[in-house]
């Protein structure tokens, strides 16, 4: 009488789930033996592909045949022996010398002879090629997807999935509401938690009707989809869909979520004109303001620092007077202020250059382009190089991420420019009449102007030993170095350095 061994398998890939799962495979095999009268002697199972020769199991089991311990194999088909062409060829040689004596598939009817080998050989070798196929059409399917910018996901909040399409399009109900939330986000003046319930507010909620949780926003305000590009298994693709907001806006949400990601306490008693302007020059720490009532009766403000470090001591134990501290805003105001005649000198010499200018411009434009199809080149190169081998698939998509970020800085970049043209003289001219206005700002004492102005234009604004240190943009900069007496000073000296300040 025959031995059989019963062999089941089923690999944990996603293409074969349709396969019967291992228990559901032994149960009909079971039922299959004992209605043929098949002598089991044992039942070998494993959950490992067959398109890779070197499984144990099966290893093992054919061993035991060439030993002698069993002659037939039963199984549910033959692809479930062999998916590649070592283990085929293993098992038809065995069938070829005898030591398989027989193969019982309740899917395949198999015979010893010339024509059941043939007909095993076929099974296999169609095995393979369902394998190989289905790898290829895989592949294929996906990349064509990715080549024509679609995310074969679910489309995120502010878009949905096009079902007869099969595109993702801008949600009407949606889009705008979330293109909000990223602004305002972006702005920096928002927590996450606070950007939950403005969220809240504009009705953007989850499926239960609450607020989006803090992992969602967190989620959706950095997704590159909303900028154009798409994730796909850890590598950025250049999408198909709108985008809803520019690569500069999603950085500028990058950097607000590094300062404002975590969720604050809530901010100290408000009314207080310089609260939340400045910080602790020492220790980095907020300042914070007190109102101190005299014996008089007088009501004087303070401001000091909170002292709120814990791994410091900060000296800084000085209170300085609201009064003071006013001198000073407005002192720093006025450093930055432009005179008005330097006003009109300058304006008439961005009115000129404005002439210059369209010539010098093409070539900046050609720049970019130059510099985008290096970038585009560059990817195509990776590409090659990973399909050659020459990099692991971490190191590539490292790569070529990079390079899609850089691509799409360039491309808004020349998107900008053609769309602002001489963008940077208009800014020019924009700073000659913002530092100028600043000039009335402190002749009309409007401190909380002076306060708005001084936070856009002076990042790191500190406060140490009751002085005011801001570090001022560019090119606000440059006005604040001027030495002091220089505006007040006569014509020739102020000529000088109007001169030196407009060519840097
Ligand atoms: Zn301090």
């Amino acid at each position: 009488m025959t031995k059989y061994f019963i062999y089941c398998r089923k690999s944990t890939e996603d293409e074969e789930r349709q396969i019967l799962s291992i228990e559901a495979q032994l149960a009909e095999l079971r039922e299959f033996a004992k209605q043929n009268n098949l002598f089991v002697v044992k039942e070998y199972y494993e959950s490992k592909t067959a398109k890779e020769p070197g499984r144990k199991v099966f290893n093992f089991m054919m061993s035991e045949i060439e030993k002698g311990n069993a002659s037939g194999i039963l199984a549910w088909n033959p692809d479930r022996l062999a998916r590649n062409s070592i283990d085929g060829g293993r098992v038809i040689y065995l069938v070829d010398t005898g030591k398989i004596t027989s193969l019982k598939f309740p899917t395949f009817w198999f015979e010893a002879t010339p024509q059941g080998k043939f007909m095993l050989s076929v099974a296999f070798g169609q095995a393979k090629y369902y394998t190989d196929n289905l790898r290829e059409n895989i592949l294929r399917g996906i990349r064509q997807k990715i080549r024509r910018g679609e995310l074969s996901a679910k489309a995120p909040i502010g878009y949905f999935n096009e079902p007869r399409l099969r595109t993702i399009e801008p949600d009407k109900k949606t889009f705008n509401k979330v293109k909000e939330i990223l602004r305002a986000f972006a702005t920096g003046e928002y927590t996450l938690t606070k950007i939950q319930s403005k969220m809240f507010s504009l009705g953007l909620v989850g499926k239960d009707g609450k607020p989006p949780h803090l992992s969602t926003i967190q989620k959706i305000l950095t997704n590159p989809f909303y900028y154009g590009h798409f994730r796909y298994r850890g590598e950025v693709h250049q999408g198909s869909h709108k985008p809803m907001i520019s690569k500069k806006l999603f950085d500028q949400i990058q950097e607000a979520l590094i300062l404002n990601g975590k969720p604050r306490k809530k901010r100290g008693p408000k009314n207080f004109q310089f609260l939340n302007f400045a910080v602790c020059g020492e220790c980095g720490y907020s300042i914070t303001a007190e109102r101190h009532i005299k014996k008089s009766g007088l009501k004087f403000v303070y401001y000091r620092c909170t002292h709120k470090s814990k791994t410091q001591n900060c000296s800084q134990t000085r209170f300085l007077r609201e009064e003071v501290l006013t001198e000073q805003v407005k002192e720093n105001c006025q450093k930055v202020s432009l005179p008005d005649d330097w006003r009109e000198k300058y304006l008439g010499k961005v009115s000129e250059w404005e002439k210059e200018n369209s010539q010098s411009s093409n070539l900046f434009a050609q720049n970019l382009k130059t510099e985008l199809s290096a970038i585009k080149i560059k990817i195509d190169r990776l590409m090659d190089g990973y399909l050659e081998g020459s990099f692991e698939l971490a190191e590539f998509q490292e790569k070529k991420n990079k390079l899609m970020a850089e691509k799409k800085n360039v491309e808004e970049k020349l998107s900008d420019f053609e769309r602002k043209g001489n963008h940077w003289l208009e800014l020019t001219r924009n700073w000659i009449l913002e530092a100028n206005q600043a000039k009335n700002l402190v002749l009309s004492e409007n401190f909380s102007e002076m306060k708005n102005f001084l936070k856009t234009i002076g990042s790191n604004r500190c406060l140490a030993a009751g002085r005011l240190e801001i570090d001022f943009k560019k090119p606000f900069n440059l006005l604040a170095n001027l030495p002091a007496k220089t505006r007040a000073e006569g014509e020739g000296e102020a000529e000088n350095s109007s001169n030196s300040l407009w060519w840097s």
